[in-house]
């Protein structure tokens, strides 16, 4: 299904950060692949003019997700560290809305909404539907997704730009699944670059 942008569509990526990547503490095994698209589809929605959102975990060192302090994780993502930064390889333009998530010692977050300015900054720039991908797409990825549909927003998930971190588990694909089925729309760049007002800037 084609996809014509408009007015009010605006692009969400989830925790495109080193941790997240192959070399990180908390690596996607190839969540590397979708640095490319995930880079195309910035360009094209900043060709149109449209909203572009990077959520990213910004951790205090002494996080509660953190093995150190009894939880599940290895520490990853910690705030102003070489992990918890966008690779380089991601291109994107200076003026995107960054939203940093569970940045205090005592509370996690999967979702980019969860104490967070996102829902309010989409609500001020008249968004209407949502267009998501990134990192990692059974955890991250599935709670904003829900998220953003339990706040009403039409939710596009970029199917070509996530990545699951259990892929040997059928993990992201339960995940899409489950998406699919609260009501998310699965799509593709070709989709969304096919009604282009303008030529595809690359
Ligand atoms: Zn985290």
């Amino acid at each position: 299904m084609k996809i014509n942008l408009t007015a009010g569509d605006a692009l969400i990526f989830v925790d495109m950060q080193n941790d997240f990547l192959p070399g990180g503490s908390l690596a996607v095994p190839s969540g590397n692949e979708i640095i490319p698209i995930l880079s195309r589809y910035i360009a094209f929605f900043h060709a149109h003019g449209l909203a572009i959102f990077a959520t990213r975990d910004w951790h205090p060192p002494d996080h509660c997700s953190f093995m150190q302090q009894g939880g599940p994780l290895p520490p990853h993502c910690i705030e102003a560290s070489w992990g918890a930064a966008f690779p380089a390889s991601l291109e994107f333009p200076c003026d995107i809305n960054i939203i940093s998530k569970a940045t205090t010692r005592e509370k996690d977050a999967y979702s980019g909404f969860t104490d967070t300015p996102l829902n309010g900054l989409l609500k001020s720039s008249g968004t209407e539907r949502v267009f998501i991908g990134g990192l990692a797409t059974e955890y991250c990825v599935l709670n904003t997704v829900k998220d953003a549909l339990r706040l009403g927003y039409a939710t596009y998930i970029l199917a070509d730009a996530v990545r699951a971190i259990n892929s040997s588990s059928n993990g992201g694909l339960h995940a899409l699944e489950e998406m699919e089925d609260l009501g998310a729309v699965p799509t593709h760049f070709e989709a969304v670059s096919a009604c282009a007002r303008f030529p595809v800037p690359f």
